[in-house]
């Protein structure tokens, strides 16, 4: 699970077109890297594929559930309030400046999103933290303050945490950009621990690296459009 299909996506800023009639195809269990200069629209589509930003024309489908826009004059598809909400959690997001929440422990981070959407008693959700809290190598750190923590570490709580719902598909924003570079190589290696795992990753970098090791699929942007889409030999070693 956890085929996104993207249609015909437009997005305006004013009259500023970021998102110029995107479509892409992403099947269950790949790894898409999201290449391209800044300003490409790289960020406003994966905001997009959240419901962090509306758009003004196109559709989003996850396994099937439509979250659909209002094409100018006609109307295509409705805007569907519980399928955005039911949209958002199955999709997993992760910034560029971790966003923890600062007056909570790391624990209290992880468990919060499961025990408010009902998915498990407290008890359930602080056992799936810890072993959430493993697979990002920081069950020491449960007790933690966020602040305390280094750039990395806080990253690495924060997919922790975005695992915490159990989401078909994980979005990554530059999740290493604003990092040291000393600490990029810690959070790569988790990122990469979860795409063997089979969940359906959409992650945009400049690790031009990692897109040739992790990358089932790479998608180059300009201008708020797909200019090129293949396997990252394809994308990456063009002469
Ligand atoms: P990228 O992630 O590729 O750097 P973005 O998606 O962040 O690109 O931005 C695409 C374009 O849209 C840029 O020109 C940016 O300045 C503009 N933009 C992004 N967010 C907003 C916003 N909230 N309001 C107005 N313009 C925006
Ligand atoms: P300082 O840096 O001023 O010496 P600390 O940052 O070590 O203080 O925090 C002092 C105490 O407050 C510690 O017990 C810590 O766990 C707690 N603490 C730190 N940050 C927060 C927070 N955001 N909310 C609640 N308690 C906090």
């Amino acid at each position: 699970a956890g085929r996104i299909a993207i249609r015909n996506l437009s997005k305006y800023y004013g009259n500023y077109k970021a998102l110029d009639n995107v479509s892409l195809t992403i099947e269950p269990g790949t790894v898409t890297v999201i290449l391209g200069p800044s300003g490409s629209g790289k960020s406003t589509l994966l905001r997009t594929i959240n419901h962090l930003e509306r758009v003004d024309e196109g559709f989003i489908q996850i396994d099937g559930d439509y979250v659909g826009y209002r094409r100018k004059g006609n109307t295509l598809y409705e805007l569907k309030e519980r399928a955005i909400l039911k949209q958002r959690t199955q999709v997993g997001y992760v910034f560029q400046n971790f966003n923890l929440f600062p007056h909570m422990t790391v624990l209290d981070n992880i468990i919060e999103a499961p025990i408010v959407h009902r998915l498990y008693s407290r008890k359930q959700a602080i056992a799936q933290a810890y072993a959430l809290l493993d697979t990002v190598g920081l069950r020491d750190k449960a007790q933690a303050w966020p602040r305390h923590l280094s750039g990395g570490q806080q990253q690495r709580i924060a997919i922790a945490r975005a695992l915490a719902l159990n989401p078909k598909v994980m979005l990554f924003d530059e999740p290493t950009s604003a990092l040291d570079p000393e600490l990029v190589g810690e959070v790569l290696e988790v990122i990469k621990k979860l795409a063997r795992s089979g969940v359906t990753m959409v992650v945009v970098t400049h690790e031009i690296g990692f897109a040739r090791q992790v990358a089932d699929r790479v998608v180059f942007m300009v201008e708020g459009r797909i200019v090129e889409s293949g396997s990252a030999a394809q994308v990456l070693e063009r002469p």
